[in-house]
């Protein structure tokens, strides 16, 4: 027989199941249907972030991390060891432990709030009921009924005709999590926030890496004297990073791919082992809805909603990658909490505004709020002001002194408009900022707010003083 619910989620991933949890907490009757398969062909809820993205690369950027520090610092710190050698399948095997433990932790989640977690392909139908393919029997078809769906069906990579993927030399941002030996040559294409991360974590292990990014502007989005801070940071580091570079093909080399690219010298070429393909992510919204649903989707495939996430069909919701706005995990889950309270009948919105932007690289890069060009491009009068880490005591002495805090805020009403960081820790320290600007803090307000000494959180305490040339600690330009 049918089951109905109240709220029937479609998509496991970090908007979807937090959706399903929170319509639970609000008394709701709440399902959320799944179809992800992990590489033993089982499933596991928790999307792409905790089974090929976030999660697992957090993990090997941690482990090339602690690699790179025995072998670079250690020495630093007088400690003494032999040449560090790394065993990457223990490594791959930590990072599959920490997978494994976290999308297993949902489903606990799950039956602790009562939600009904399903194994299988949804699909919306346009009588508005979804229909379930089991995911271990396909032949096995069920109708489930929601008063209220919500799609949370995620995205996939983009795959380049001229790279296809082959799960083998050419892969995309999951295949390159899975790499069982350090590859001598590894090309990325697309120098995008997966590009680094992954890029980073093969060259600290050893691989001689490539980057190449079709945009003139290295790290476009970001604000331009953070990304140019960190594009030093990654040359010194030794990563090749060739912007303005197309990448028109791809063919069998020598001993390797040959990956050909023009740029403004003209047509060049590399020779790589390893290809990764990590040119962005489009909507997985291909077979989630039968003709006649009436949901839209825009030329790009994403489904159309309005601020409250409302598809514009009587209770159909969409959240997370599917629809627009930046492809991150922690949209996607207050979008989710949002749509729960929202059917709840509960008061909810989400500040599109202030949502935090991390690339997990050394340095990290962390910024929330307007870059400097786009107040210049908007004509809004804004003040700036910055302080290095190299000014910082524990940022030294955990032999990290490089990069910056750097705060923009109005000129008259001296409101924070954006905060943007590349150093260390920039992941954690981005939270001050976010909570500032939530409660539309001022500069003067993080100046007037007592910092701990010796943190690395007194940067962001120097740089709004430095917005109004008052840093203690550096010199005022
Ligand atoms: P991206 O959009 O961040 O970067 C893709 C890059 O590829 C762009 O800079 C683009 O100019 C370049 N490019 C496109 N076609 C190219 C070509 N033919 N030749 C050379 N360069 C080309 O996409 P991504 O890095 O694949 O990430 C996908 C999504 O996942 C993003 O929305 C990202 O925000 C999200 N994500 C976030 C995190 C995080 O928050 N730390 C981590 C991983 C992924």
């Amino acid at each position: 027989m049918s089951q109905s619910f109240d709220v029937v989620v479609i998509g496991g991933g970090p908007a979807g199941y937090v959706c399903a949890i929170r319509a639970a907490q609000n008394g709701l009757k709440a399902a959320c249907v799944d179809n992800w398969e992990n590489r033993d062909g089982k499933h596991a809820f928790g999307g792409t972030c905790l089974n090929a993205g976030c999660i697992p690369s957090k993990a090997l950027l941690e482990s090339s991390e602690m690699y790179h520090k025995a072998t670079h610092e250690f020495a630093t710190h007088g400690i003494k060891v032999g040449k560090p050698e790394m065993d990457i399948a223990a490594m791959q095997s930590r990072k599959t432990k920490i997978v494994t433990s976290l999308t297993g932790g949902i489903a606990a989640l799950f039956k602790a709030n009562g939600v009904t977690g399903i194994s299988g392909t949804a699909r919306l139908l346009k009588n508005g009921k979804v229909e379930v393919t089991d995911f271990d029997d396909p032949k096995k078809k069920d109708v489930i009924e929601g008063k209220h769906i919500v799609l949370a069906a995620g995205s996939e990579p983009v795959e380049l005709k001229i790279a296809s993927f082959d799960g083998k030399t050419t892969v995309d941002s999951w295949g390159a999590l899975d790499f069982d030996k350090v590859p001598k040559r590894l090309g990325v294409i697309g120098g995008g926030v997966i590009g680094l991360e992954l890029g980073s974590v093969w060259h600290r292990l050893g691989a001689e890496v490539t980057i190449l990014e079709a945009m003139e502007n290295f790290l476009f989005m970001a604000d331009q004297q953070i990304a140019q801070t960190a594009a030093r940071e990654f040359k010194k580091q030794g990563l090749d990073i060739r912007l303005g570079a197309k990448v028109t093909g791809t063919e069998k080399g020598k001993a390797g791919i040959k990956v050909n690219y023009d740029d403004k010298k003209g047509s060049q070429s590399i020779e790589v082992d390893k290809l990764i393909v990590a040119v962005g992510r489009r909507p997985a919204t291909a077979s989630l809805l039968e003709n006649g649903s009436g949901v839209k989707l825009d030329q790009r495939g994403f489904i159309q909603v309005d601020d409250e996430c409302h598809t514009g069909v009587k209770n159909i919701w969409a959240i997370g990658d599917c629809v627009r706005g930046p492809m991150l995990a922690h949209k996607g889950s207050e979008e989710g909490v949002m749509v729960a309270d929202l059917i709840a009948g509960k008061i909810a919105e989400m500040n599109y505004d202030v949502i935090p932007s991390i690339i997990y690289t050394w340095p990290e890069i962390a910024w929330v709020g307007k870059t400097e060009e786009e107040l210049k491009k908007q004509n809004v009068k804004y003040k700036a002001g910055s302080f290095p880490f190299a000014a910082n005591g524990r940022a030294k002495a955990m032999e990290a002194a490089s990069g910056m805090v750097k705060m923009l805020s109005h000129a008259d009403t001296d409101e924070i408009l954006g905060v943007h960081i590349v150093g260390p820790m920039a992941s954690e320290m981005i939270a001050e900022a976010v909570v500032a600007m939530e409660f539309r803090a001022s500069a003067e307000d993080i100046q007037r707010t007592i910092h701990a000494h010796p943190t690395l959180s007194e940067s962001m305490h120097e740089a709004s003083l430095s917005v109004d040339k008052r840093a203690i600690h550096a010199i005022n330009k």
